[in-house]
């Protein structure tokens, strides 16, 4: 699907015997990753001396993985000058040259995917096949957007005028970005956004999630042996409140990607409107989904519950995409919950690294410990449908949540998202079709849909009336495909434009007309 012809990396089936094993033969043995020195900026750091953080395995809190140290307030700011006095230059580097970066990028991701694989499985609790799909996505996201560019930034667009004028249409980076990521797609989303705003000719500070700090620093390490200019891309690790919002409130940053919770975008949307004296800024959020599937009575049971299962507790249900209501109609509501409840008996539950687990654990204690209250609630409320059941030994030993299934009235009963492996199950009449769509809608996130039904008159009116960013027919709602599926939603769900679509990168430039009189 690339114009160079190549295929793309996650369009390719994994072959579990011929590719899957010998990437496991060749994961890395893990050893204690130490990035206490400081987060890497294009200048002299002075006090490495800061607050520095031990990295626990969530599957294994037994085990320290790493020891990264957040950085300042101060060096948030020394940063930011750097990157600002980086951005005429990096803006007037030939996009060729920013692109083939990104292409070298891609390169070493694959040639380190093992690696890779590794540090997404003891940081981020990441199933093996997940790491592999991270990896591949990040991959992708390098190469569609070094393509993209090259489209949008290499030859100017040439526009009508009168004789003895020339008009024409330039595409030229903003400014500075801070690109802030969150923890379930370590290389993934923040490859993505990282190297979107950089491709386009902005200058980066790309701010990690907390919980994923190693994984960011091994990415960014290649980004540079790719030929990245350190003051181009800076990695700040810390927390939002300090790292987050001494970026959100500088007059100096153009623009912010960000990627998580819809509270957290608000936060960053009102902290870039307060700032005194400083330019419009360019907000792209891509944040939380309620997201729901439909299935009427002539769907088949089989296939509706296969792909529940996968959207619903696939990654421990920590995907925005992920299913969180499940609307089914009366008349198969029976058939489809006691097939649901046979397809959990089945799951296992426990240590991401070997090959038979379907769930790992959720990130951290605080995840944990939100999404075990939302349990607690509605099983008090005798509205538990089914749990899987989790060996007590494993859950004693790293953050594990239940996959759950509950019995719900409607996506009205649910205040937020509940960002784990934790089901909501409604029924509706053939009549209250249009009903359940404005109920949907009125909610007012926008992200992913699904649609399960062999009548097409039916799906097409679904389909149609739903206001999400991404719907799917007959299938799972996850997992969207760089360049094939653009990703993201609408109202609270996010700002757009999509990643991994034709028009993301746009959102990161700003357009010039050029006229001469010649
Ligand atoms: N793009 C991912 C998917 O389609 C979800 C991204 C997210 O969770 O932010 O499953």
């Amino acid at each position: 699907i690339f114009p160079d012809g190549r295929r793309n990396a996650r369009g390719i089936n994994l072959n579990v015997n011929s590719q899957f094993k010998p990437l496991m033969a060749e994961m890395t043995p893990f050893f204690e990753r130490d990035y206490s020195a400081g987060p890497l900026v294009g200048f002299d750091l002075k006090d490495k001396s800061g607050e520095q953080h031990d990295v626990i395995c969530p599957w294994d809190h037994t085990r320290r993985i790493g020891k990264v140290r957040w950085t300042s307030a101060e060096e948030t700011s020394r940063a930011i000058d750097v990157a600002w006095k980086a951005f005429p230059d990096w803006n007037d580097t030939p996009v060729e040259e920013r692109a083939a970066i990104l292409e070298r990028f891609a390169d070493l991701m694959e040639k380190h995917m093992p690696e890779l694989m590794a540090m997404c499985c003891m940081e981020g609790g990441k199933l093996l096949p997940d790491g592999v799909a991270e990896v591949r996505e990040a991959v992708d996201f390098c190469r569609y957007y070094a393509a993209r560019a090259r489209e949008i930034f290499e030859a100017a667009t040439a526009l009508p005028g009168p004789t003895g004028e020339s008009n024409e249409l330039i595409m030229q980076g903003k400014g500075v970005f801070a690109t802030i990521s969150p923890w379930n797609f370590p290389i993934a989303i923040f490859c993505g956004q990282t190297v979107a705003a950089a491709v386009t000719g902005n200058t980066v500070l790309a701010k990690p999630a907390e919980q994923t700090s190693l994984i960011a620093h091994r990415v960014i390490e290649l980004l540079y042996e790719a030929g990245m200019p350190r003051e181009v891309v800076q990695l700040l690790p810390g927390d939002g409140a300090t790292v987050g919002s001494v970026l959100s409130s500088d007059r100096r940053i153009t623009g912010v990607a960000f990627t998580g919770s819809t509270q957290t975008a608000q936060l960053i949307n009102r902290s870039l409107a307060a700032r005194e004296n400083a330019p419009l800024p360019t907000l792209v959020a891509e944040t939380g989904g309620l997201n729901a599937m439909i299935v009427d009575s002539t769907a088949l049971p089989e296939q509706v519950v296969k792909d529940v299962v996968a959207s619903s507790y696939q990654s421990a249900g920590q995907r925005c995409s992920a299913l969180r209501v499940l609307y089914v109609q009366e008349d198969i509501a029976e058939r489809v919950i006691e097939t649901l409840k046979g397809a959990m008996a089945e799951l296992n539950i426990g240590d991401p690294t070997t090959l038979a687990t379907d769930v790992g654990p959720v990130i951290d204690e605080d995840a944990r410990k939100g999404l075990q209250a939302h349990i607690d609630r509605l099983k008090g409320e005798g509205r538990l449908i089914a749990e899987t059941e989790i060996d007590p030994a494993i859950a004693a030993n790293g953050t594990f949540v239940a996959p759950t299934a509950f019995k719900i009235d409607g996506i009205d009963a649910l205040e937020t998202e509940q960002f784990g492996p934790i089901l909501h199950v409604a029924t509706f009449k053939a009549s209250e079709i249009d009903q359940v769509i404005d109920t949907i809608n009125e909610r007012g996130y926008g992200l992913t849909f699904g649609v399960h039904s062999r009548n097409e008159t039916f799906t097409n009116h679904v389909a149609s009336r739903i206001r999400v960013g991404n719907v799917y027919v007959n299938r799972n709602i996850i997992g969207a495909v760089v360049g094939v599926q653009p990703f993201g939603g609408q109202g609270f769900s996010g700002t757009g434009p999509k990643a991994g679509g034709p028009h993301y990168l746009l959102r990161f430039a700003n357009e010039k007309t050029r006229t001469i009189n010649t």
